[in-house]
């Protein structure tokens, strides 16, 4: 339903940057404080690596309080940083309890990185983590009991799962969400948020490709009547039997977008204007063929439409293309309605 997903994405997900800004001044004071420990315990390897990744996060602090990449720099956090984590748990001097750290990398890489590239991310360190601790303690029978293998992989499948599982609704909320905000409550058709985004979308493809793209204005002939004759609530059926009709007769790649009152605007891309009146045509016929049964009333309704062809001469700009569809849309209005105007 969006065309262009990435920008959609990073505007559903501001938590990520401010996530990602605490998760970095985190690591800045603690890198400082274990490497001070680590030193005071003469475990300089570790005790290095910590003050490189605190360093580290200084530098992505500043780079990332101005991205728009903000899954590069994530990944561009994330992999030192549990590299670093690896480190500390190969380092003999470590003691046993420093893998309790491990279990921050299924929340945060699936906070981070979302539930697919998270996942991937979770499996390949939570594995490393498992291997280095079979190879530290595997011959230690205390830490190889069965109860504390037991506990330790429990706990971590569980938050392995809790944040897969937790990051999944997010995403189908997350996705309600904006399609929400990009559709009209009434006949479901995208609303005009959606149409700026779109028409984005195909101004670009538009700028490689160099094909032909049309705009319609449509608007309902007399629709106050219908309101003042039948009363809103067949009013509102009408706009509905509009959108479904509108729905059915559009290609896949056509957008058919409700502007607001009984305003519709369809947004054509490939179509030159001669093929638009010819679809616009098809629509204003079928309309007025299919009349709405609202109770046992049969009401007749028809529209008006103005076309605009995206160019130089009619406009590159969407407001400039409605400008110019809303004056042939005037036109048409003026000589006598029911019908569609490609020129002024
Ligand atoms: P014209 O042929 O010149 O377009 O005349 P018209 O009556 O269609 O245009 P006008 O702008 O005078 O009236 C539009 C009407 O649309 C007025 C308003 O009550 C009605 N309307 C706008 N939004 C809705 C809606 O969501 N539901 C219903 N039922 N009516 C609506
Ligand atoms: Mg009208
Ligand atoms: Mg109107």
């Amino acid at each position: 339903m969006y065309n262009n997903p990435g920008q959609q994405r990073e505007l559903a997900r501001p938590y990520r940057k401010s996530l990602l800004i605490a998760l970095l001044l985190i690591t800045f004071s603690s890198g400082l404080l274990f490497a001070w420990i680590n030193l005071g315990r003469g475990n300089v390897v570790v005790a290095a690596a910590e003050l490189i990744m605190a360093a580290y996060s200084v530098v992505l602090y500043f780079n990332i309080r101005r991205t728009q990449r903000l899954e590069l720099w994530a990944f561009a956090y994330l992999i030192p940083f549990f590299s670093v984590m690896m480190v500390a748990l190969a380092s003999p001097r470590s003691t046993m309890n420093v893998f309790v750290w491990v279990l921050l990398i299924p929340m945060v890489s699936h906070l981070l990185l979302g539930r697919i590239k998270g996942l991937v991310l979770t499996v390949i360190y939570m594995s490393i983590a498992a291997g280095l601790f079979f190879w530290r303690f595997g011959d230690d029978p205390e830490a190889m009991q069965p109860v504390i293998l037991a506990n330790i992989g429990v706990l971590t499948l569980c938050l392995t799962a809790f944040s897969h599982v937790y990051e999944i609704t997010r995403e189908q909320s997350e996705r309600r969400l904006v399609k929400l905000a990009h559709s009209d409550v009434l006949t479901g058709l995208p609303n005009r948020a959606h149409l700026q985004s779109r028409f984005e979308y195909e101004q670009a493809r538009h700028q490689r490709l160099n094909n032909p793209m049309s705009l319609v204005l449509l608007d309902l002939d007399y629709f106050k009547k219908v309101n003042d004759r039948h009363g809103h609530e067949a009013g509102d059926k009408a706009l509905q039997h509009v959108a479904r009709l509108l729905k059915q007769r559009l290609r896949k790649t056509d957008l058919a977008a409700r502007l607001g009152g009984e305003e519709f605007c369809l947004l054509l891309p490939d179509t030159d204007g001669d093929q638009a009146l010819l679809v616009a045509e098809k629509i204003r016929q079928q309309l007025a063929a299919s009349p709405l049964t609202f109770g046992e009333h049969s009401i007749t309704l028809t529209l008006s439409g103005g076309i605009a062809c995206f160019g130089e001469q009619e406009g590159m700009e969407l407001n400039a293309l409605t400008r110019c569809a809303d004056k042939k849309l005037y036109s048409a209005k003026s000589a006598g309605r029911n019908r569609i105007a490609l020129a002024l």
